[in-house]
């Protein structure tokens, strides 16, 4: 893996008297034209380094999502005010009133809720799949699926996606792969795997610091445009726009993001050999016992780790629920959704970031009640925490 953020965002810098080594935050809505010809141009189709409003391009952004493009290894990339806005308005951009898409059954709650109750509001038809089983996302394609998409490794059962198979699959259909790279931005290159296009909810680990919302897509010069096309795009008609002091924060906080995922990847692979050491079912694809390890292996970039994320099964919801009360009040982390920041998060995945799935459906995937995802902060040392953990798993008797 040859990306460093922090070379890749120096190219873009301007040098001399004016060159201030963090890129000036875009302070305007809009920006001035020296000539009219010019500016009838620009609705017409983009010019490099011309700016026309705010909700199309501004200088931050643009920079910002350079430097994801280059992240991603994408020609190009869109920033967005969240991961939902950046979901939303791919698909919506994709597809129209009688197509279909084929969609990993295990994937946020939020995505699902998109797919399962606001989609078919326009005629859009998402096909639920296990993305483990090909052959069954094969027989799913009609000539009507636009899209196959899945997460990379997903949430909450941090199950890893065969992204070169399913990219086979979508090419010989003329489909397009999205892949929700969100718990895995360095670690796994989906475009580099075959995805047509990568998404990423910068609010977690891109940012790293859970004080703002924000999301991106990375993909083709073409199809960035015509997502940006002020007569047709949906990014630019929907108009989720990230705002540009927060595109400046994620910026700086980004040139940290290769170092901050080897120490979660480091803090979670520790804790989740501990807790398999204890006899609990632990979800980790870092694991040699995990049912996916062979495959992360063989679709990873190197020194990045398998990431920070992590669930434990601690059997029932009232265990689980004693879990996270005594390990807030231990100070082993915050009971919060969300994931990516520098303290340790934990949450019951069943009843918060997964509830939207009915629970039928929580059974038939393995999403048990007891489940406890955790977001392993950044911690110096993560035994301080593990033994806390281990003295409240005593309290519930789920160990001796
Ligand atoms: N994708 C994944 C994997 C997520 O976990 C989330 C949020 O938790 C989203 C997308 C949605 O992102 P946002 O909350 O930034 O809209």
């Amino acid at each position: 893996m040859k990306f460093d953020p922090s070379t890749s965002i120096h190219d873009y810098l301007v040098f001399g008297e004016f060159g201030d080594v963090n890129p000036s935050i875009t302070d305007s809505s809009t920006f001035t034209f020296m000539n009219p010809k010019k500016m009838e141009e620009l609705f017409d189709h983009e010019i490099e380094g011309c700016f026309l409003y705010s909700r199309h391009w501004n200088p931050i952004n643009k920079f910002l999502s350079n430097a994801l493009a280059r992240l991603e290894d994408t020609e190009s990339a869109q920033v967005t005010s969240s991961g939902m806005g950046a979901i939303s308005s791919t698909v919506l951009d994709i597809c129209s009133t009688g197509d279909e898409i084929i969609s990993g059954r295990t994937i946020y709650g939020g995505t699902y809720a998109l797919f399962k109750n606001f989609l078919p509001k326009l005629g859009i038809k998402v096909k639920f799949a296990d993305l483990h089983n090909l052959k069954k996302v094969e027989e799913l394609i009609t000539d009507k699926t636009k899209i196959i998409y899945g997460e990379s490794i997903n949430n909450p059962l941090l199950e890893v996606t065969d992204i070169p198979s399913l990219s086979r699959i979508a090419k010989k259909n003329g489909i397009r792969l999205i892949i929700d790279n969100t718990f895995s931005p360095m670690i796994i290159s989906p475009k580099r795997l075959g995805a047509d296009i990568v998404i990423h909810s910068m609010t977690k680990f891109i940012n790293g610091t859970s004080d703002c919302v924000a999301g991106c897509i990375c993909s083709t010069h073409d199809f960035i445009c015509t997502l940006t096309d002020i007569n047709t795009g949906a990014t630019m008609l929907l108009g989720p726009v990230l705002d540009s002091y927060r595109a400046a924060s994620i910026l700086k906080n980004l040139h940290s993001l290769h170092i901050r995922m080897k120490k979660h990847g480091e803090n979670a692979l520790f804790l989740a050999t501990e807790f398999e050491k204890l006899g609990l079912k632990v979800f980790y694809p870092g694991l040699r016992s995990n049912k996916d390890h062979e495959l992360m292996n063989s679709i990873m970039n190197e020194g990045f780790g398998y990431g920070g994320m992590m669930a434990l099964d601690v059997q029932t919801y009232e265990n689980a629920s004693h879990l996270m009360t005594r390990m807030q009040e231990e100070k082993v982390g915050y009971l919060a959704v969300s994931l990516g920041y520098f303290k340790t998060l934990f949450s019951s995945p069943g009843h918060s970031t997964s509830s939207e799935i009915p629970e039928e459906e929580q059974k038939t995937m393995g999403l048990s009640e007891g489940l406890v995802r955790f977001s392993v902060g950044l911690d110096n040392d993560i035994t301080i925490a593990f033994e806390r953990i281990k003295k409240i798993l005593k309290e519930i008797k789920l160990i001796n």
